[in-house]
């Protein structure tokens, strides 16, 4: 290798090094969006929000965040060493960030009933069917709720809107759209490279159908949330357990709930710019507080409405929070991207021997045989645990 060959090659490393890292389909942040909360939150808050919240390892944001005395600095693009500077406020100063309060009526409340449902069931994997029985749809059974949820919470003076109102998708697009991007990313994986031409294209498909499902369609439910400004997002879904052999399906015993905020970024999502400055956007928003004081109400609500035990996790992707059981935060694209605090509902597992009996009385109509503890129908129970999760936050005052 020649002289320039080896300054070429330092250039190319450079320019890998200083290249953007960004999630798929995601564009490059605007941190100047991050000037009006300058002077805004004081060093002690951004480091307990930090630490407590967001990102519980300082090994996890020191390559990226560096706490100086009067400011946080914080690495722009990856690789570049070009900062952005927010600004402490003085801790003789005050925050103009009053105690958060909810009031149920009044209060702008966007519905997400989780997936889409419908005839995308069976390609988002939150689909499944036992013998001759009704399939189980996650995203329909969400809706139901979602829908039942909104005329009780405007009965309550709420403003509510839904995400989506029937079981088809919000993008505009389809997994046609991201087969280059698709092939692009099947490329990069070099220990796929060997795999057969059946099984490659096999892949692609699912990668294309996963833009489309997943990240397009959230994107697409965060530019509503981001027009429309709700108070609060309730994000509608139930949680499914692996299955012991998914060859041979058989129903599993746990049944439990939890509830999710936003936080837990791990270093690995730290490094995508994009997804920094999206937790540095909610850390100054002071969104967790507020999701904090929906999400232990609706959490002892739904302990309680359905007598279940709080689902703990075990591994380094989710953070406790707080003391309320069942309280855990969570770094997901819906609570990450949604521009609003965020409550992530993860009720029932739907492939347990009891709540699967349950959904199949939703399905063929005969409610009254397949109650709950509650002596509800699944669908009702879960309505009443959110109206008394909420209704609980709003009398805390
Ligand atoms: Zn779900």
């Amino acid at each position: 290798m020649g002289k320039w060959g080896f300054v070429g090659l330092l250039f190319l490393l450079w320019s890998l090094l200083a290249a953007a890292k960004l999630t798929d389909l995601a564009d490059p942040p605007d941190w100047s969006r991050l000037d009006s909360f300058q002077k805004s939150i004081s060093k002690q808050e951004f480091l307990r929000q930090l630490n407590e919240v967001y990102c519980p390892r300082k090994s996890w944001w020191s390559p990226w965040i560096e706490i100086e005395e009067n400011r946080a600095r914080i690495r722009k693009k990856a690789g570049s060493d070009d900062w952005y500077d927010l600004q402490f406020l003085e801790s003789n100063e005050s925050s103009n960030f009053s105690n958060s309060r909810f009031q149920i009526s009044g209060s702008k409340i966007l519905i997400d009933p989780g997936h889409i449902g419908g005839e995308f069931s069976e390609m988002e994997g939150r689909h499944f069917v036992l013998g001759d029985d009704e399939p189980v749809k996650e995203g329909d059974l969400a809706l139901s709720v979602a829908l039942k949820l909104k005329s009780e919470l405007q009965k309550k003076g709420a403003i509510v809107s839904l995400s989506r109102e029937q079981n088809q998708p919000v993008t505009q697009k389809c997994p046609q759209d991201f087969k280059e991007l698709a092939e692009t990313w099947f490329s990069r994986m070099e220990w796929l490279q060997k795999l057969p031409e059946e099984e490659r294209s096999k892949r692609i498909q699912k990668r294309q159908e996963l833009y489309f499902y997943r990240v397009s369609e959230i994107m697409a439910r965060s530019e509503i949330i981001r027009k429309s400004q709700p108070d609060l997002v309730l994000c509608i879904h139930l949680n499914a357990a692996p299955w012991p052999d998914p060859d041979n399906k058989s129903l599993v015993t746990r049944n439990d709930y939890h509830v999710l905020v936003n936080g837990c970024y791990m270093g690995g999502e730290v490094a995508y710019d994009n997804q920094r400055f999206e937790m540095i956007w909610r850390l100054v928003n002071r969104w967790a507080d507020k999701e904090r004081l929906i999400a232990e109400p609706m959490s002892q609500a739904f302990s309680k409405e359905t007598g279940l035990p709080a689902f703990a996790y075990k591994g380094p992707n989710a953070l406790k929070i707080g003391e309320v059981e069942g309280v855990w935060a969570r770094n997901l694209l819906a609570n990450r991207i949604y521009e609003a605090p965020v409550v992530f509902l993860e009720p029932y597992i739907a492939n347990s021997g009891e709540v699967y009996q349950r959904i199949q009385g939703v399905n063929s109509d005969y409610h009254d045989t397949n109650e709950g503890q509650s002596g509800k129908s699944i669908v009702q129970e879960y309505v009443d645990a959110v109206l008394l999760g909420l209704e609980q936050a709003d009398s805390q005052k």
